[in-house]
């Protein structure tokens, strides 16, 4: 049998399976949070460009065609360094414990290309196509309903502010469960926070004229620049 010459069982894969998505999905919720605390202001600006700029208060959620906020700056794909550095990190330690507890190296392997490949499926490709009209999940049935629930929490996650402006609830992209777990679900719309709004734009030196510059592809967003 396959599974017998991998040394492997079918219990054994399918219990790697979903340890490594759970891991991916908490490692990729405390992330987002980390991306929205301001304790690492040079990662939390990279993706603020996405929350501020591109999909801002006064932009629609969806367009045509994804908006991506890393023209200007180092990106794999339109993928941005606040992702890169930390899930490189992320992903080295998790080898480094499997390693430690001597995990059978077909597992190994198993986990490794699932901790890589839930975070691109999740964090990259669905969040991209949640703000991109006609999306083909949001026609299948049976995913349709999932994802535009899952949709609606990602459009109340740009639009929730609290008066210091930061964003304060849903980080999950596809799944919420750590939302709920560490209480950060909001279900609901809630007024815009202006007051927040203006000390996040603030902080972090982003407005729209430097959406223009970045219409233009003149200045690089990544650099702060000072206005009277
Ligand atoms: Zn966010
Ligand atoms: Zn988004
Ligand atoms: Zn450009």
């Amino acid at each position: 049998m396959f599974y017998e010459r991998l040394h492997v069982t079918f219990v054994g894969v399918l219990a790697t399976l979903v340890d490594s998505v759970v891991v991916a999905e908490f490692a990729g919720y405390w992330l987002h949070r980390l991306l929205h605390s301001d304790k690492i202001p040079a990662l939390s600006r990279g993706h603020l460009i996405h929350h501020f700029l591109v999909y801002g208060p006064r932009q629609p959620m969806r367009a045509h065609e994804y908006r991506d906020a890393t023209d200007h700056r180092f990106s794999v794909g339109n993928v941005g360094l606040e992702w890169l550095v930390p899930s490189g990190v992320i992903l080295l330690f998790c080898w480094g414990v499997m390693a430690l507890l001597h995990v059978p190296h077909a597992y190994e392997v198993l986990a490794l290309c699932t901790l890589l490949g839930w975070p691109i499926l999740m964090f990259s490709y669905l969040h991209d196509r949640m703000h991109v009209e006609n999306f083909w999940m949001a026609k299948v049935p049976g995913l349709r309903t999932w994802f535009l629930k899952a949709r609606r929490l990602h459009d109340i996650h740009h639009k929730s502010l609290d008066s210091d402006g930061f964003m304060d609830a849903n980080f999950g992209i596809g799944f919420y469960f750590f939302d709920r777990f560490f209480g950060t679900m909001a279900k609901r719309h809630r007024r815009f926070n202006w007051c927040g709004y203006k000390a996040a734009i603030e902080r972090y030196g982003l407005d729209e004229a430097e959406l223009l510059s970045l219409q233009s592809c003149s200045k690089s967003l990544f650099q702060k620049t000072d206005r009277p």
